[in-house]
């Protein structure tokens, strides 16, 4: 087939043309179970009657309307962020590089407002992703993303993830925030140490910085819990969601404190589609789905199961040294005899009928729907112990 977009993806060799719960068709009719969840979006599978039922019913009403005005989902689903975390208030937008960048931008405009326009460094984390905007690659930690769009913004540094001495020495009286992912996701899914975000907030406090949790990845269930942060029980002062917050429909979130959102005053800030009566409706359906006792233990024990599965097969094939992660979002380590080979992994899995991830060259990451059940949990194992077999 002819390729009319831009070559800034390699396009795997099917195209997906419809998908129900964990399974997903191909063009050809070929079936896929799904244990990539759209990079942690669909948190809920595909095609869950609940969400057709959201959008189709909002559809029927209002679409959008600019954001002089506000709307019912909108308010709805703010209130449900808000009441289930530490957040005061919310600003919508589309993705989750754009809630990163309102962070961010809120983060400088904050310690302008209460202190002076010196304080406006950034510390984020050697390895950390937060989006493609040219603000948030260049806070992420990864060169190769960010050094060809040079010249980048200055006032940015980084230290190394889960180093609690190296980031206690980069914050001082200069730090205008401090961000990190509770999860390390897309370098390789590695989970922060309870002393590292424990260490964050004291520094924070210590110099008056805001500390950002990234939780585009971790967010809406993903670790078992609503929000990673509640699992480590260290509170930021800024939170960012999206992927999974509309699970599979387009919307993203940055959610704060009362004191902070202060700083964005009317003008501030903006999104033409942030709050869109769409996104709004599908993700307060998700969230009520997601935000359940019911859903977040299957999660958890979901994927505990899965992560000893794999343990359990990277025993015996070789392939994996470590499998890590939190809830359903899980990193297998290649063994050092594979490293550098996850992008081929995954291809053979397709092969196969399964949809996996990379994190990283040396790590295949799996997140798939938090309502996975044991028959496609088993389906997606034996076709992957497939691939692995064939693997040279
Ligand atoms: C995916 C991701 C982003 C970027 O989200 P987009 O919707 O692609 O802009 C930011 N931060 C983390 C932790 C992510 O995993």
């Amino acid at each position: 087939m002819q390729n009319y977009l831009t070559p800034n993806f390699s396009f795997a060799p099917m195209i997906p043309e419809r998908a129900q719960g964990s399974r997903v068709w191909d063009s050809e009719g070929r079936e896929y179970i799904d244990l990539a969840g759209g990079i942690a979006v669909n948190a809920l599978g595909h095609s869950h009657p609940a969400l057709i039922e959201a959008l189709t019913e909002q559809a029927q009403k209002l679409w959008h309307v600019s954001n002089i005005y506000t709307t019912t989902p909108a308010q709805a689903l703010a209130k449900k962020l808000t009441e289930a975390t530490f957040a005061d208030k919310v600003f919508f937008c589309n993705s989750g590089a754009e809630a990163n960048e309102a962070a961010l931008k809120l983060a400088r405009k904050y310690a302008h407002d209460h202190f002076d326009d010196s304080k406006s460094e950034i510390i984020a984390c050697i390895n950390g992703f937060h989006g493609r905007t040219l603000f948030t690659v260049s806070v992420g930690g990864q060169p190769k993303y960010s050094r060809d769009f040079a010249p980048l913004p200055p006032a940015i540094t980084h230290v190394p993830y889960n180093n609690t001495a190296a980031l206690e020495a980069a914050v001082g009286p200069q730090t205008c925030a401090v961000i990190i992912e509770p999860v390390q996701g897309e370098s390789g899914v590695l989970p922060a140490e309870q002393a590292f975000l424990e260490a964050a907030r004291r520094a924070c406090d210590a110099h008056h910085a805001l500390l950002i949790f990234d939780e585009v990845q971790t967010g809406m269930g993903r670790t078992g819990k609503l929000f990673a942060y509640q699992h480590y029980g260290v509170v930021p002062d800024i939170l960012t969601s999206a992927k999974a917050l509309g699970s599979g429909f387009p919307i993203g979130a940055m959610l704060t404190t009362d004191k902070a959102a202060a700083s964005f005053g009317p003008g501030t800030h903006g999104s033409t589609f942030g709050g869109n009566p769409l996104a709004c409706a599908v993700a307060g359906r998700a969230f009520d789905l997601i935000n359940r006792p019911n859903t977040l233990q299957h999660a958890e024990e979901q994927g505990s199961k899965l992560q000893q599965a794999l343990t359990t097969l990277g025993r015996e094939t070789g392939v994996f040294q470590e499998v890590r992660g939190m809830g359903m979002l899980i990193g297998c380590v290649l063994s050092a005899q594979y490293a550098g080979r996850a992008g081929e992994l995954v291809q053979l899995a397709l092969q196969q009928g399964l949809m996996i991830l990379m994190a990283g060259a040396d790590v295949v990451r799996l997140a798939p729907s938090l309502l996975l059940s044991d028959e496609d949990m088993q389906e997606g194992l034996a076709r992957l112990n497939k691939a692995l077999q064939n693997w040279q």
